[in-house]
């Protein structure tokens, strides 16, 4: 019952998992997620290695089909196959902690393929819109090596400029800085804030917890595929409610 004299606006939140279930055989790998992020919204995804975080990014563009509940973004659920997929891909951004840049293309032929590809854009245009990401990034200079040829961090921002190319409504970061080495790590990291601050929805896994009390609206816990706890950053990080996140936070700080 609402209560009276008090204003409850409707809740339109970009993204909205319901009772979302994964099994990969015998393995119970999501346990009923429920979650719902709001536009603009900046999630840190964290626990154990084994948990499901990178399980729940993957959902949530199509990467791996659920088996049980829901997942709506902007109002629609989540296609199964097809070009309808495709577009989500597309208004979903990943990236990920492999870079996964394709080998046989150049940094530039990287970026516009998906735009070419998925969203019919111009030649022309789609190198336009790549040359100013990549400048933005501080990689221009680097348009036609290919992936091997750069640093880990310069493949993480071409990977970065790969999906945002596509205008993507969200973002989901899974370890996007793990496999760099510490010198590179920063410049990732800057990009991502920026773009938190911009306002793009985004949901991050990460273990650099300076990054989570700067960046999150609101800290994600999971521990063996359920979602234990979700908190502002501060409280998360100073009063944890459960003996697991205690217990992970004491590990990990
Ligand atoms: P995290 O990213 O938190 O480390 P994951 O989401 O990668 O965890 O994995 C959660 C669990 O699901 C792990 O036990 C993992 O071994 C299992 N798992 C993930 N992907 C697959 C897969 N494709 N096939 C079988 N098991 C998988
Ligand atoms: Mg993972």
């Amino acid at each position: 019952m609402a209560e009276p004299g008090k204003i409850t606006m409707p809740r339109d939140p970009l993204v909205r998992l319901e009772n979302v279930e994964k099994h990969f055989g015998r393995h119970h790998a999501l346990k009923s997620i429920n979650l719902e992020i709001d536009r603009g919204e900046v999630i840190v995804v964290i626990g154990p290695s084994g948990s499901g975080k990178s399980t729940l990014c993957r959902t949530m563009n199509g990467l791996e089909r659920i088996d049980g509940g829901t997942i709506t973004i902007d109002g629609q659920p989540l296609p199964e196959e097809g070009r309808a997929l495709a577009r989500l891909r597309a208004e979903v951004g990943m990236v990920f902690q492999q870079f996964n840049l394709f080998p046989n293309k150049t940094v530039l032929e990287n970026i516009i393929f998906a735009p070419r590809k998925v969203q019919r854009q111009s030649k022309t245009d789609a190198i336009e819109k790549a040359r100013q990401l990549l400048a933005r990034f501080g990689v221009a200079d680097q348009q036609e090596k290919f992936p091997a040829q750069l640093s880990g961090g310069q493949q993480q921002r071409v990977a970065i400029a790969r999906a945002l190319i596509m205008e993507p409504k969200l973002m989901l970061f899974d370890e996007a800085t793990s496999a760099l080495d510490p010198e590179m790590v920063r410049g990732v990291l800057d990009i991502m804030q920026q773009l938190a601050a911009e306002g793009m929805t985004m949901v991050v896994v990460t273990h650099e917890m300076g990054f989570a009390r700067a960046s999150a609206d609101r800290v994600v816990f999971m521990d063996q595929g359920q979602i234990v706890e979700i908190a502002a950053p501060n409280t998360f990080f100073d009063s944890p409610r459960s003996e697991r996140a205690n217990m992970f936070l004491r590990d990990i700080l």
